[in-house]
């Protein structure tokens, strides 16, 4: 029997024991049968925050896959969240489906002929923030005043240099705008009015707000109160120099607080990327990728602590992440090929293209659900 099978029975096992002990504390409580109130009282409360404790890890799912490629790879995520068949029919499904095929056909056939990983991330995010089915430029969620305001990041892994944008209300690409802060500008980080003047010098496309709010976002937004939304978009690429480079864009957290920035422009928190660790792209709730600095964890574990791709997306995800009770997910690339896609959200929308050490050469392939259905012949191989 599996690892995680055993810690769900053991751990239904223990609530089952907690609340037969509980049921049987209250009836003897009620029959006067206990003296030390006080102390059966303290008993309890630790029992209820032990229980409370456990909760998260009962209720999050853990979506882990891990693949090995030859040559230039992409993985592109659409975000993280409470993603399940059920919300979607079958026309949705083949749309997003249709969404993120056409960016990895654009994205690969761009990596095979050649094209440096950087024009890569940042024509495949500009095809995304484009596309008004996911939460970055044109459909993306709203803030609380009603308004969008979009974050994006990209890092180049053989150098470590990166550029990120926030509050951005009229540019149409932000991925765009990032990689100009990182070429023309010896920052990284423009927020607002001054990263859209900054766009004023350069050749950036502006729109009116109105442009990025979709009928769909408008109805959410009606609702938002009811509803948490997660979204964003992330692409990461090994190219044919053998170089890694991530990107990230987004729109938010619907109904978030008038100049809130997530994690997304946030260099080391949404996005990273390192020739000697990963190139990694996050979605889920900012605020716990930010506390946790996601993206450089990932490097670092690899880094300092020796542990593979595969071993420090999982405990990064299923580990750090999880004792926080943060949501969400994320897509990682290594020099050597190995890729990975780790979630604790119900889904997450998802694609890679490669090939697979010459088995299913080349393959395209789109996820959105948890507990993904990869084709046998191209299923999970381990790392070296
Ligand atoms: N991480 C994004 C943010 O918090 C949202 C998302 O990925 O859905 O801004």
């Amino acid at each position: 029997m599996c690892c995680c099978c055993i810690t769900i029975l053991l751990t239904f096992y223990g609530a089952i024991k907690f609340f037969l002990g509980q049921f049987s504390l209250y009836f003897r409580t009620a029959l006067g049968q206990h003296s030390n109130h006080k102390a059966q009282c303290h008993l309890m409360m630790r029992q209820l925050l032990f229980f409370a404790a456990l909760l998260p890890s009962l209720l999050t799912a853990q979506n882990h896959q891990t693949f090995k490629f030859d040559g230039p790879v992409i993985l592109i995520h659409g975000g993280a969240g409470g993603i399940e068949r059920k919300y979607y029919n079958d026309e949705q499904i083949a749309q997003y489906d249709s969404a993120l095929q056409a960016v990895l056909r654009v994205g690969y056939d761009m990596l095979t002929y050649g094209a440096n990983g950087m024009d890569v991330v940042v024509e495949c995010l500009t095809m995304l923030e484009n596309d008004p089915h996911f939460n970055a430029g044109k459909g993306a969620v709203f803030n609380d005043q009603g308004e969008v305001e979009l974050d994006a990041s990209i890092m180049d892994g053989s150098t470590k240099m990166a550029g990120a944008v926030a509050g951005l209300k009229h540019i149409k690409n932000p991925a765009k705008l990032a990689w100009a802060v990182m070429e023309e500008t010896s920052h990284v980080l423009l927020i607002g009015e001054g990263a859209e003047e900054f766009a004023k010098t350069q050749d950036h496309e502006f729109v009116d707000n109105e442009y990025f709010l979709t009928p769909k976002r408008k109805e959410q937004y009606e609702r938002w109160k009811q509803m948490k939304k997660n979204g964003t978009v992330g692409v990461v690429v090994k190219d044919v120099q053998g170089n890694l480079y991530a990107g990230t864009s987004t729109g938010g957290m619907m109904g978030k607080k008038y100049g809130r920035v997530g994690d997304v422009p946030i260099i080391g928190a949404g996005t990273y990327a390192d020739n000697n660790g990963a190139a990694v792209s996050c979605t889920g709730h900012g605020e716990y990728y930010i506390r946790n600095n996601v993206a450089f964890q990932v490097n670092a574990r690899m880094q300092y602590q020796g542990l593979t791709l595969e071993q420090s997306t999982r405990e990064v995800i299923f580990g750090v992440l999880n004792s926080d009770a943060g949501n969400g997910g994320l897509i990682a690339l290594d020099a050597k090929g190995n890729a990975a896609w780790t979630f604790n959200s119900s889904g997450m929308f998802r694609g890679a293209a490669g090939s697979f050490e010459g088995r299913c050469t080349p393959s395209f392939m789109t996820e959105i659900f948890g507990d993904p259905t990869w084709p046998e012949e191209c299923d999970v191989i381990s790392e070296e």
